[in-house]
């Protein structure tokens, strides 16, 4: 079905965001260069984030230039957003009622609002300053904080891919196959959001084979609103948890790497949104299930980063470990897990829905 929002090309919305949060920013960082010494304002409570948005005019966001890559001021970005800062042990703390994010110095883990999220490169203490890098500001932590600057589309169409299948068996552990649990964890997900209302494609519904470029040319076609590609992962016996992947933004490393990703992938005019869809399902997923939070990361796999599209990919926790085995094979449990994913879903479609249709 073609509905008017489709014409409006996601890559032209993000390309608009990109230059609104730039201009933002550049406006704050003149402002910077003229500020008076006029004292900080209080910190304010943080207005909900629609009303954050509307905001009349930024606030000073001062830049250093650090390690060879532009970072921001924390107290300015705090100020930015409405957010009062405290300290907890090495952890810089900025919150209001309605958000909490913690910063450690030199450590590439963050939290926002109690989820783990990998950045791209690790804050910096600087003339005994907090900074984070403009990077991952805007990457990663505006989106999940300023949800009302992503591209506006009616998210309808989701393709879910299950992992493996046919002669790849993916992971494996105490006997449970890694393409039979994301096939079943799949079909109950595509059951849960047609419920919902959603239009919903598999890449497979059997025990099929496909490859990575076959997946992806799959979904492609159906162009897809979101993409989500379900996995489960394999480690030592003590290793547990959720892991929620995005394709690596050009100019930042993966989440396990410190080598940069120089040029762009098809998933790159979505990088935003899959920031803030990656959040919200690793969110999801961890308080329903109550595994271990390893974070939103990013990484270059083959699916999520050559479609052009919203994507995530979903590691459901460890085959290596008894108790993400357990939930992960029992009925009730996948349901949870499908019912998890589903609630991140219509969270980005109440986030993105374009204004007339809220
Ligand atoms: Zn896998």
């Amino acid at each position: 079905m073609t509905t008017p929002d489709h014409e409006r090309t996601p890559a032209a919305a993000t390309r608009a965001a990109r230059v609104a949060l730039r201009l933002a920013l550049m406006a704050a960082v003149t402002l910077a260069a003229t500020a008076t010494l006029r004292a900080a304002p209080p910190p304010r409570q943080q207005p909900a984030p629609r009303a954050a948005a509307a905001r009349p005019k930024a606030p000073a966001i001062r830049q250093a230039r650090l390690n060879g890559r532009s970072y921001l001021l924390m107290a300015d970005v705090a100020r930015f957003y409405g957010l009062a800062a405290s300290r907890k042990g090495k952890a810089f703390v900025y919150s209001s009622p309605y958000s909490r994010l913690e910063l450690t110095p030199d450590a590439r883990t963050a939290t926002v609002s109690g989820t783990d999220v990998i950045l791209a490169f690790a804050p910096m203490l600087h003339q005994q300053s907090l900074y984070l890098s403009q990077a991952d500001f805007t990457a990663f932590i505006d989106p999940i904080l300023r949800p009302s600057t992503l591209p506006r589309r009616t998210v309808r169409r989701i393709v879910i891919d299950a992992g493996h299948g046919g002669k790849d068996p993916g992971c494996k552990g105490s006997g449970t196959i890694e393409k039979d649990i994301n096939l079943a964890i799949a079909l109950k997900l595509a059951t849960t959001l047609q419920q919902r209302g959603y239009t919903v494609a598999m890449t497979r519904m059997s025990d099929l084979y496909l490859t990575l470029a076959q997946r992806v040319a799959l979904a492609q076609r159906f162009r897809p609103d979101l993409f989500i590609s379900l996995h489960c992962n394999a480690a030592g016996a003590a290793v547990s948890g959720i892991e929620v992947y995005a394709a690596t933004p050009k100019g930042t490393p993966a989440s396990d790497s410190k080598a940069i990703s120089a040029k762009a992938c098809a998933a790159t005019p979505h990088d935003r949104t899959n920031a803030f869809v990656a959040y919200h399902t690793q969110r999801q997923l961890v308080s329903t299930l109550k595994l271990p939070d390893r974070a939103s990361r990013r990484k270059r796999y083959t699916v999520i980063a050559d479609l052009n599209a919203p994507a995530i990919l979903v590691e459901m926790g460890f085959l290596t470990n008894a108790t993400d085995r357990a939930t992960l094979r029992t009925p009730a449990r996948q349901s949870l897990v499908a019912s998890a994913i589903a609630n991140a879903v219509d969270l980005y479609r109440k986030a993105v829905a374009p204004k007339a249709a809220r």
